[in-house]
């Protein structure tokens, strides 16, 4: 069995993703080719933007975002506990500090209250400005964005949306990538919209923006590629990327959304009054990048852990440490016990085998390996 079978997907897609490869390979205009503004144009009326600029990879993404807001030294941006490490790197990179907020665990999402208690203490301290917040839809599902986006207002932040894992998630049929002033995605392989390689993806409705961040990906061009009117980054997505995303968001939009929900919907009929399965908020609709479940305790998640292995399931622990503790960010003085609901999931979080391909034997077949081991 696997995690997440792109094997089995390529099988499914070949004809056209082949076609689509080959294609590219033989038009030979392997960077910024016609396939990446079509695509760009596809994925801005799937999201319901005005403007989708692709870049080399999510991270990038998020860092252009920030790199429009010009932040920098002595700008706080508010970051959930629980996610990749992205998402607080990127603020790092820019010289500007992450500063850690505690999520909720019933939707392993940033946690509107404990964010404005935060923002508060940050302003109370007086040591950092507050710039902005980036909010993480983590393992598919839309953050809080009534929540958010209020205290977001309220305080007079930026939002940016870090989508890497939402893409086709939706709250009230608004879809991910349409909550932020910014947001973002990723197309690395596992994420719900993958490419065959690194990929990522900007969405805003805002004009001035979309066209800082079109010079910005580009060396800082500005009427052509050798005027270069300021500091940018190389981050294009290469044209075979979005051919093959092309195929790819097509199989997507026409089936595989559904059928990852389908998915989810058997595992939590199944595995009810087991294990805590994650919840959906009503309206709230999911893009299941992972299927995670909570454990009572450390020992009792290592252990299913192990006894799935030996079964021949592969299962993942998403995330083992919360970013207030990674070696990284010692220099920042968290003490240990910051964010005690991010610090309590890493020790009980399992995310198990999750794709829109999965079979009903191998569901049963994990359901069962977990009933018999917890
Ligand atoms: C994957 C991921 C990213 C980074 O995306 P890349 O394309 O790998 O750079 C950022 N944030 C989150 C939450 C992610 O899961």
């Amino acid at each position: 069995m696997q995690f997440r079978d792109l094997k089995y997907q390529y099988e499914v897609l070949k004809t056209d993703i082949d076609k689509a490869l080959i294609g590219a390979a033989a038009a030979n205009a392997y960077i910024m080719g016609p396939q990446v503004k079509e695509l760009e144009e596809q994925l801005a009326a799937y999201v319901g933007v005005k403007h989708c600029l692709s870049c080399a990879n999510g991270t990038d993404a998020l860092t252009l975002a920030l790199k429009v807001w010009g932040l920098g030294p002595g700008d706080a941006v508010f970051v959930p506990d629980f996610t990749f490490f992205s998402t607080a790197e990127v603020v790092s990179l820019e010289g500007a500090t992450p500063v850690f907020v505690d999520v909720d665990k019933a939707t392993f999402n940033i946690d509107a209250c404990d964010l404005e208690k935060t923002i508060r203490a940050t302003i109370a301290d007086g040591r950092l400005r507050p710039k902005a917040i980036i909010a993480v839809d983590l393992f598919g599902l839309p953050a809080d964005y009534t929540a958010i986006g209020r205290t977001a207002k309220q305080y007079g932040l930026w939002l940016l949306e870090d989508g890497a894992q939402g893409f086709g998630g939706a709250i009230n049929g608004k879809r991910n990538g349409s909550f932020g002033d910014i947001s973002t995605t990723s197309f690395f392989p596992a994420k719900p919209l993958g490419c065959y390689g690194d990929g990522g993806a900007i969405f805003t409705d805002n004009d001035e923006w979309a066209a800082l961040i079109a010079s910005l990906r580009v060396h800082g061009k500005g009427s052509f590629k050798y005027d270069n009117v300021r500091i940018g980054m190389n981050s294009r997505l290469d044209t075979m990327q979005a051919a093959v995303l092309q195929v790819k968001l097509k199989a997507f939009a026409d089936y595989e959304l559904e059928a990852v929900n389908e998915v989810a919907k058997k595992y939590g009929e199944q595995l009810a009054g087991t294990v805590k399965t994650p919840i959906v908020p009503r309206n709230f609709y999911s893009s299941w990048a992972q299927y995670t479940i909570q454990l009572d305790n450390r020992e009792q998640r290592d252990h299913l852990q192990v006894a799935l292995k030996e079964a021949g399931i592969p299962s993942m622990i998403y995330y083992p440490t919360p970013m207030h503790a990674q070696t990284a960010y010692r220099n920042l003085h968290y003490p240990a016990d910051s964010c005690p609901s991010a610090l309590q999931l890493c020790d009980t979080v399992l995310s198990l085998p999750m794709h829109p391909y999965l079979k009903t034997t191998d569901i049963n077949l994990v359901c069962d390996a977990i009933k018999s081991n917890v």
